[in-house]
C-alpha cells in the first residue's frame, strides 16, 4: 500500500482521496479551506496543515485544483519536499503549457510527473470509474498505475507530458460540437412537426448516431435516463465546458491549428454562461439556441 499526500479536496478530489482510503492506502489530504481538512479527518484520513508537510514521507502525491496557475503554484511548494524519486500526478484540467511546466519542475528537481484529467465528473469520481487521459514517461505511468485503477475504470497512457491535457481538450471540445448540433437537429425537428420520439429512433441507429444522441440526448424523455430527464442539472455544466474550450482555443492557437467549429462552439458556451445558464448541464444547450439569434 502506498503512502499518497492529497491536495485538493473538493467536489472531484474529496471523493477521489476518499476512494484511496478506502482501498487500503495511508491519505494524507490538504486543502486551503479547513472545512475540507475536517471533512477528511472525519473520514479517518490524515490531514495536513501546510502543503509541505502532506508530501512528508508520500510514494505520490496526487493534485485536484482548479486551474493552471495553482498547479504550477502548489508544484513549485510541493517538490522540494517530495522525497527523489516520488511521484506528482496532477488530475486538475489545466492548460497545456503549464501541464508541460510542471513536468519540467518535476524533472529539474528529481521527481517523476504525470498529468492525468480526468473525465466522468463527480458521480464518476464518488463511484470510482474515472477515465484518465495520462501524458508522462513509462517509468511514472507504471509507478501511478495502481493508484489510478483505484480511482477510476480507464487510464490512457496519452504520451509525454501535457499529452493527457492535450487528449482531455480534443474530445471535449469534440463533445462540445456534437453536443451543439445535436440540440440543432432536435429543435429544428420541433419546428418542423416531426416527433422527437421518431427523430431518436432514427438517428441513434443512422449515420448520424453519436454519444449526444444514443446516451445523453438533450430532449427530455427521449433515449436513455440523462440531466434533460432532471431538469438540466448537471451532469456535467456548462461553466465547466465554457472552461474546457477556452483551454482549448488556447491551445489551438499555440498550435495553429485550424478549429473553426470549435471556436463557434466556444462562443456559444461563453453566452451560455454570460447568459446566467452555466450551473445547468451542457445538454440545456437546446433551451438557450433561440436566445443566440
Ligand atoms: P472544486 O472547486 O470543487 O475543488 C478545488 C479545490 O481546490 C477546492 O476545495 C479548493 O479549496 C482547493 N484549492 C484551491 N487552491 C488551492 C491551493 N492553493 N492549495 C490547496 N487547495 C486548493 O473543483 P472540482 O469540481 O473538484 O474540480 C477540480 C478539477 O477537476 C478542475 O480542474 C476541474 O476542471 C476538473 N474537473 C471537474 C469535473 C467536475 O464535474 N466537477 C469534471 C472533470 C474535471
Amino acid at each position: 500500500m502506498a503512502k499518497i499526500g492529497f491536495v485538493g479536496l473538493g467536489n472531484m478530489g474529496f471523493p477521489m482521496a476518499l476512494n484511496l482510503k478506502n482501498a487500503g492506502h495511508e491519505v494524507t489530504g490538504f486543502d486551503v479551506s479547513e472545512a475540507a481538512r475536517e471533512a477528511a479527518k472525519s473520514e479517518g484520513m490524515n490531514s495536513s496543515d501546510s502543503l509541505e508537510h502532506v508530501a512528508d514521507g508520500a510514494d505520490i502525491v496526487i493534485t485536484m485544483l482548479p486551474n493552471g496557475e495553482i498547479s504550477k503554484s502548489v508544484a513549485s511548494q510541493l517538490l522540494p519536499s517530495m522525497q527523489e524519486g516520488s511521484l506528482l500526478i496532477d488530475c486538475s484540467t489545466i492548460d497545456v503549457a503549464s501541464a508541460k511546466t510542471v513536468h519540467q519542475m518535476a524533472a529539474d528537481a528529481g521527481k517523476l510527473c504525470l498529468d492525468a484529467p480526468v473525465s466522468g465528473g463527480v458521480g464518476g469520481a464518488a463511484a470510482g470509474t474515472l477515465t484518465f487521459m495520462v501524458g508522462g514517461s513509462d517509468q511514472a505511468f507504471a509507478d501511478g498505475s495502481n493508484v489510478l485503477d483505484v480511482m477510476g475504470q480507464k487510464a490512457v497512457h496519452c504520451g509525454d507530458g501535457g499529452a493527457g491535457q492535450s487528449a482531455k481538450i480534443c474530445n471535449n471540445m469534440l463533445l462540445a460540437i456534437s453536443m451543439i448540433g445535436t440540440c440543432e437537429a432536435f429543435a429544428m425537428a420541433e419546428k418542423l412537426g416531426l416527433d422527437q420520439d421518431k427523430l431518436f429512433d432514427v438517428v441513434s441507429t443512422s449515420s448520424g448516431s453519436c454519444w449526444s444522441v444514443n446516451t445523453y440526448c438533450p430532449v427530455p424523455n427521449v433515449g436513455p435516463k440523462s440531466p434533460s430527464d432532471n431538469n438540466y442539472q448537471p451532469g456535467f455544466a456548462a461553466s465547466l465546458m465554457n472552461k474546457d474550450l477556452n483551454l482549448a482555443m488556447e491551445a489551438a492557437k499555440d498550435a495553429k491549428a485550424q478549429t473553426p467549429l470549435g471556436a463557434h462552439a466556444a462562443a456559444l458556451y461563453k453566452a451560455m454562461v454570460e447568459n446566467g445558464h452555466g450551473d445547468l448541464d451542457f445538454s440545456a444547450m437546446i433551451n438557450i439556441l433561440d436566445e443566440m439569434k
